[in-house]
């Protein structure tokens, strides 16, 4: 290991240690993948699982300038009227590694970007430490709208957004999702199972392998924690080194 990755470790406060009916399969939808000519009202409220069954297929078809104006124009669980703006998500388009988070904080809320405030510097800390910048990888929350009072996520929020996560993993076609903290990993695992149960296993969203590690947030209030997140980063690290 170089001096310079010694030194981000040290800097991180780690020593180391030396479908529905009719309904086309994914495969097919993303072979088709167009900005699509008659988008259904996306700001619609989901009344039916089979209007939220088209609306995901909807989106499902978009391309990255459809997607992102979706996002923007999206109305449907109600945060938006509470939060500035949508946080997107920023980075590599074709990165090989996709980070989740839960959902806009106050400093997000306010740039529009992702993972910003000092919780996002030390994200920036873990990335470097695993000799990438921030740029080559690509960040998003589970939300991308900020909930009031930065209260957890609630699971038809979750639900409602979801399938604007799902595009961006599908047109992204990363090598390892990693997804910080519990909220992020139960909602994209859907699971209640405990963040210590979670971590320490690769998991699979669909095709893609997924490492759950620590929120930085919760590092930050738990420093003596940052040593298990190192070996989740080795664990995703390796991974990802093993889906060339
Ligand atoms: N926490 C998150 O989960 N996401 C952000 O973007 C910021 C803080």
């Amino acid at each position: 290991m170089d001096a310079k990755r010694l030194g981000r470790l040290h800097d991180l406060g780690i020593t180391p240690w030396v479908a529905r009916q009719g309904a086309r399969p994914p495969a097919q939808r993303e072979a088709r993948a167009v900005t699509i000519q008659a988008p259904v009202p996306l700001s619609m409220s989901v009344p039916t699982a089979v209007a939220a069954d088209e609306r995901a297929a909807a989106v499902a078809a978009m391309d990255w300038a459809a997607l992102k104006s979706a996002v923007k124009d999206c109305t449907a669980c109600g945060l938006r009227d509470g939060c500035t703006q949508t946080v997107f998500g920023v980075g590599d388009e074709q990165a090989r590694w996709f980070i989740i988070g839960e959902a806009p904080g106050a400093d997000e809320d306010r740039q529009g970007e992702p993972f910003v405030g000092r919780a996002g510097q030390l994200l920036n800390s873990m990335i470097a430490a695993m000799g990438m910048k921030r740029e080559q990888v690509y960040i998003a929350n589970v939300l991308k709208c900020r909930p009031p009072g930065n209260r957890d996520p609630k699971p038809e929020e979750a639900e409602l957004c979801r399938p604007f996560l799902e595009r961006q993993i599908a047109l992204i076609k990363p090598k390892i999702i990693l997804a910080v903290g519990r909220i992020a990993a139960q909602n994209l695992l859907h699971t209640d199972v405990t963040i210590g149960r979670l971590r320490g296993t690769v998991h699979r969203l669909g095709s893609v392998p997924l490492v759950v590690t620590y929120h930085p947030a919760y590092l930050l209030r738990s420093p003596s924690e940052k040593r298990k997140a190192w070996a989740d980063l080795k664990l995703a690290m390796r991974t990802a080194g093993a889906n060339p």
